[in-house]
C-alpha cells in the first residue's frame, strides 16, 4: 500500500495498525500501546486522545504533540420525516464542507459517504460537480464521516456506499486505504462485501481495483449504452470508450468474482428508450452486471427531468425480459435536500465558500 498521504503533522487515524505501532516505536512506549490506540480511534471512536482513559496522560499528551487527529464537526444535520434518512453536513479541519447520508434498510443501516470536496468530472445531471474540485479527502477524513454518523445515531453501519460528492478513482490511494482501514478486523471489520465503490468509469482505476485483493462491489455509472449520447452527458467518456469499460468492468468481474453494477440514472427524453433499454440489456448480459435505474434527481441548475414512474417500470420490465437483474433504487430522504450534493450546495450558495456556520 502506498503510504498515508500525510499533512505536516502526522495524520494518526489515517495508519494501518502496522505503520502506528512503526510510528510510535521512538516514543520508547511498549508496542501494546499502538494496539491500545488503534481501538480507542477506530473500534471506541474516541473524539480526542484525552478520551483514551486508559493511556498513561504522558503518552496521550505525546500523541497530541505527535500527530494530528482529525475529527468533523457537524455544521447541519436533517432527518427525514418520510423514512429516517439522515444527511449529515460535515466540517473537515480545514473548514471544508462535506456530506454524507445515513439510510435505513431491512438488511441494514447504511452510510454514503463523499471522497473529495468537489469533483472535477463535469457530469451534466449532477449537483457536486457545479463548484468545481477543491481536494481530495485523506482515509481518516472518509472513516470520520462513518465514525460521527454512528456516534450521532448511535446505530451500527454495516453498509458503505462511496457515492458521495467526489470520484473515488480520481483519490484511488485514500480511498483503498479507507476501505482496508474500515474493513480491518482490529478496527470496524465491516464486510468487504457490503462495501460498493461507485465510479463514473475511469478505466485504469477499475483494472488497478481488480488487483488489490478487496471482495468489494464495483458500480459503474453508465447513464447511456452509446458513446456519442454518453459524452453528451458525461466528460469522461471523451477519455473511455464504452468498449474499454465493459472490458475493464469484465476484468474486474473475472478476477474478484465480484458481480458488478451498472448504474443508469434515467433522464426522460435522453435516455429512457426502448433503444437504449435494448441497448443496455446488450450490455449488461455478457458480463451478468446487475443494473441499478436511478430515476434522476432534478438539480435546479439543470433541466433534466425523470420519467413518469409508468416509464421507469416498463424500461425495467423491458430489461427482466432481457433476462437481466434490475432494480429501481427507492428515493430515500427527498423531503432533506436527498439529492447528491444538494445540502453542500445550498450552504455554499449561502455562505462565502469554506466558511461554515
Ligand atoms: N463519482 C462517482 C460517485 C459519485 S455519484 C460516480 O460517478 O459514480 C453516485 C451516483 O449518482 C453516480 O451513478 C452518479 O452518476 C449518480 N448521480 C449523480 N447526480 C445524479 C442525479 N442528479 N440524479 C441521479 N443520479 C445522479
Amino acid at each position: 500500500m502506498e503510504p498515508a498521504e500525510m499533512n505536516e503533522n502526522k495524520d494518526m487515524k489515517s495508519m494501518t495498525l502496522a505503520e502506528l505501532r512503526e510510528a510510535l516505536q521512538p516514543l520508547g512506549v511498549p508496542r501494546y500501546r499502538a494496539d491500545q490506540m488503534y481501538r480507542w480511534m477506530h473500534v471506541q471512536l474516541a473524539e480526542s486522545p484525552e478520551q483514551m482513559s486508559n493511556l498513561p496522560r504522558a503518552f496521550r499528551q505525546q500523541m497530541e504533540d505527535m500527530g494530528e487527529y482529525v475529527t468533523l464537526r457537524t455544521v447541519d444535520r436533517q432527518i427525514s420525516r418520510m423514512d429516517g434518512t439522515q444527511k449529515f453536513l460535515f466540517a473537515l479541519p480545514d473548514d471544508n464542507l462535506v456530506e454524507s447520508v445515513f439510510m435505513r434498510y431491512r438488511f441494514g443501516n447504511s452510510v454514503c459517504v463523499s471522497s473529495q470536496v468537489g469533483c472535477r468530472m463535469g457530469c451534466r445531471f449532477c449537483a457536486s460537480t457545479l463548484n468545481g474540485w477543491e481536494r481530495n479527502l485523506l482515509a481518516s477524513e472518509m472513516l470520520e464521516q462513518v465514525y460521527a454518523i454512528m456516534r450521532a445515531t448511535g446505530e451500527r453501519v454495516s453498509h458503505l456506499v462511496i457515492m458521495g460528492t467526489g470520484e473515488p478513482m480520481d483519490n484511488y490511494d485514500n480511498v483503498v486505504r479507507f476501505i482496508r482501514l474500515l474493513s480491518s478486523p482490529e478496527g470496524q471489520n465491516l464486510s468487504q462485501r457490503n462495501i460498493t465503490v461507485s465510479t463514473c468509469g475511469i478505466v485504469p482505476g477499475i483494472r488497478r481495483l481488480a488487483e488489490e485483493g478487496l471482495q468489494i462491489t464495483l458500480a459503474l455509472s453508465l447513464h447511456a449504452t452509446t458513446d456519442e449520447k454518453r459524452r453528451k452527458i458525461m466528460p469522461i467518456a471523451e477519455q473511455y470508450s464504452i468498449e474499454e469499460l465493459m472490458k475493464a468492468a469484465a476484468y474486474y468481474f473475472d478476477r474478484t468474482g465480484r458481480q458488478v453494477t451498472f448504474e443508469y440514472s434515467l433522464i426522460r427524453d435522453v435516455n429512457d428508450t426502448d433503444t437504449d433499454a435494448a441497448g443496455l440489456a446488450a450490455l449488461a448480459r455478457p458480463i451478468r452486471a446487475h443494473v441499478n435505474l436511478i430515476p434522476v434527481n432534478p438539480v435546479a441548475e439543470r433541466s433534466f427531468v425523470q420519467p413518469s414512474a409508468e416509464a421507469a417500470q416498463r424500461f425495467k420490465a423491458k430489461l427482466e425480459k432481457s433476462g437481466i437483474s434490475v432494480t429501481i433504487r427507492r428515493e430515500l430522504g427527498r423531503d432533506i435536500d436527498g439529492a447528491c450534493g444538494q445540502l453542500r450546495r445550498r450552504h455554499l450558495d449561502r455562505e462565502p465558500f469554506g466558511k461554515t456556520i
